[in-house]
This record gives C-alpha cells, structure tokens and sequence, in this order.
C-alpha cells in the first residue's frame, strides 16, 4: 500500500483503502501565509515551514497521518506595503479553512490538527475557535508550531527571540531546511542584521525539537488523551 504521507499525492483508491483498514487516524492541514519576510528569505517561508514540519511529524507516526495541502495564504494584511504580499480577509480565511475541516471529516477523519506558520492567524482562528469546534464536533486542535518550543530553546539562539518575522529563528530554519530561501548575500544590506546570526545547526536542532513535540501532541489527540472540548451549546 503507498505509505505516502502527503494527501494529494494519493490515488482516491489507496486513500480509501488506507481510510477503511483503520490505519489513518489523523490529518493535518497546515495553515500560514506567503509574504514578504525582509530582504533576505523568500516569501514562502511561513507555508513553507509549517508543511516541513508536518511531514516530518507524518513520517515519525508513520502509517497513521496524512498531511493535506497546506494552505498557503493567510492573514497578512499587515505586510500588504511590501509588494507581492497575498493576503485573505480574515471571513475568507475562515469560510475556506471551514470548507476544509468539512472536507477532512468527510473522508473520515476524527483527529485534525490545524498546523499554524503564521503569527497573523492566530488571533482571528483564537476568536472562532468555539464556534469551529461546536459545529464539527470531533477533535480538532490549532497549534502554531513554534508553542511546542520554550524560552530554554530560544537561549539556542544569539538573539534568544522566537518565533519572531524573518528573524534569527525562521533564517535558521530556512537555512537548515530549504537554503535555496535564504539570500545570505542580503542579510548584511538590510538595516535589521539580526538574521545574520542564524545558522544551520541551530535551525536543525530547533527543528528536530519542534517535530518531536508536535508528534508527541498529534500521537495524544490519536490516543485520546488529547481530546478537544466541545464547549456547551445554549440549554
Ligand atoms: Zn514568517
């Protein structure tokens, strides 16, 4: 059977037969941004990120997750004076993410992990979260990927900041993860040269911490010791 970990890469046969063993008991849709991140690291970065680490959490809990196709636009209308930012309207971004919840439940999973890579988004998914979980009923969890990480992690870096914009820890990450991103000759001509302190090894050792914790998050939702509290509807 194709032990593939990514959703669209499935046929609808090997999704179905994966679905009907038993053997998916998780999905997680992965939700960030595409904008500017300074001079020096590609506007993907945020969607990016947060796919990497939600197929290197599918591929520890191997057969058991499939990562559906992140969503790769967010809230960034905060960035919107730098050109070739995209953006959604903080409703469009819910009707959208709501159609996708529904699409997940409907191909039969019960665990559904939002993964977040952009600080933009956390506050409008923050404010409708009661009304997502009353409407779907099932265990449905939002996690920016950086909250598995502490202050004993940030002391990691020079800076000792994260998540932070286009900063040490996401150049780190870019750097360890997909250095195709990171403009290394553009770092020390922007005015901010905070992000030329990252490094590789850092970035890799932030990011094997943050897949760690985030499987051992998802393996709890899976082993129902993590379960979404729906909160009361009106008596
Ligand atoms: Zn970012």
């Amino acid at each position: 059977m194709n032990g593939q970990v990514q959703l669209g890469k499935l046929t609808r046969r090997e999704f179905r037969q994966r679905m009907g063993s038993g053997e998916l008991k998780a999905a997680i849709l992965p939700l960030a941004a595409t904008e500017q991140h300074l001079e020096h690291l590609a506007m993907e970065h945020d969607w990016r990120s947060a796919q990497h680490i939600a197929v290197e959490v599918a591929l520890k809990l191997a057969p058991q997750v499939v990562v559906a196709e992140p969503l790769q636009v967010g809230i960034s209308e905060h960035h919107m004076s730098h050109p070739g930012t995209l953006t959604l309207q903080p409703g469009t971004m819910m009707v959208v993410v709501s159609d996708l919840i529904d699409s997940l439940i409907r191909g039969g999973f019960h665990n559904i992990l939002l993964l977040n890579g952009h600080g933009g988004n956390v506050a409008p998914f923050n404010n409708v979260w009661d009304q997502y979980l009353r409407k779907f009923q099932v265990n449905l969890q939002f996690l920016p990927y950086w909250d598995v990480l502490t202050q004993e992690d940030a002391e990691l870096l020079e800076t000792k900041v994260l998540p932070g914009h286009a900063q040490e820890f996401e150049t780190a990450f870019g750097l360890a993860a997909f250095p195709d991103n990171v403009r290394t000759d553009m770092w020390e001509d922007q005015d901010d040269k905070a992000p030329a302190l990252a490094t590789a090894e850092n970035g890799q050792i932030l990011i094997d911490r943050t897949v760690d914790r985030v499987a051992t998050y998802l393996q709890e939702m899976i082993d129902g010791q993590r379960v979404a509290e729906v909160p009361a509807f009106f008596p």
